[in-house]
């Protein structure tokens, strides 16, 4: 029976793609983004966290395991919950993480019950996987939610502490798919926050113009600080300022060249 290990199940999301969606978080990721908020979706087994909580003014701490093995057949259950809510909205199921390409057996199998129950499915990934398993999951998906952080190797090393050559060798492999994408750019205050990085980005992109469907940036934001102590983790790094909205609108018009954007 396969499983997949999951540390969410968030419903009614309208930031993972088309209509209202429900979203899977598998754990999991070879990448360590030194801005991750989700960080208790890194390690790739479950693993301890303390939560806090306010009880008449006092902090208390309790103590839980990040990570649940569930089967496919219970998760297709929890997502069949919502059908209706898909229906409506011309929505569906989108598999994120952590690294969803990292549970490849596990994934596939959840992108076709939910291909035989007319369910539409994106993956939000960071494009760091098999390229086999990637094509697999390409051809199965109706959508991908594709992360671009930079174009720079040795700063996408020095940031996530991975080399990107396997990021762009599958972004280009969707050139032979008919598959839809949105392209997702955490903007980052300091490392790739500047018209040059967001330009380079738009020209390695401009070879998927028939398969992007949009491109967003997404702000910097420093949620998520908590759950590296709740997890025992140091602090990462801070980067500030953050970009004032008419930094960012600067930086989206050099994407309004683009088709689809
Ligand atoms: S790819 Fe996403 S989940 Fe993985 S470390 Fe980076 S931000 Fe976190």
């Amino acid at each position: 029976m396969i499983r997949g290990l999951t540390f969410d199940i968030r419903r009614y999301s309208v930031h993972d793609g088309p209509g209202i969606r429900t979203t899977v978080f598998l754990k999991g990721c070879p990448l360590n983004c030194v801005w991750c908020h989700n960080p208790e979706g890194i390690h790739p087994e479950p693993q301890p966290m303390r939560t806090f909580h306010k009880l008449d003014g006092k902090e208390t701490i309790c103590h839980v395991t990040v990570g649940k093995w569930l089967t496919a057949s219970e998760v297709f259950h929890e997502i069949e919950k919502d059908l209706i809510f898909f229906e409506e909205s011309g929505g569906g199921v989108t598999f994120s993480g952590g690294e969803p390409l990292m549970q490849g057996e596990f994934l596939l199998e959840m992108l076709v019950r939910c291909r035989n129950a007319n369910i539409h499915t994106a993956v939000d990934t960071s494009g760091h996987g098999d390229p086999e398993l990637f094509r697999e999951v390409s051809k199965k998906a109706n959508m991908l939610l594709f992360d671009i952080k930079t174009t720079n190797n040795h700063a996408h090393i020095k940031y996530t502490g991975v080399d990107n050559t396997l990021i762009m060798q599958n972004l280009y492999s969707l050139t032979r798919s008919d598959i839809s994408v949105i392209i997702r750019i955490p903007v980052i205050p300091g490392f790739n926050d500047n018209h040059e990085e967001m330009e380079a980005i738009r020209d390695a992109l401009l070879p998927l113009q028939k398969n992007i469907r949009r491109i967003d940036l997404l702000p910097y934001h420093r949620l998520g600080r908590k759950k590296y102590e709740a997890l025992g983790l140091s602090q990462p790094k801070v980067f500030k300022p953050d970009l004032n909205d008419h930094q960012m609108s600067e930086l989206k018009n050099i994407f309004r060249l683009t088709r689809n954007s």
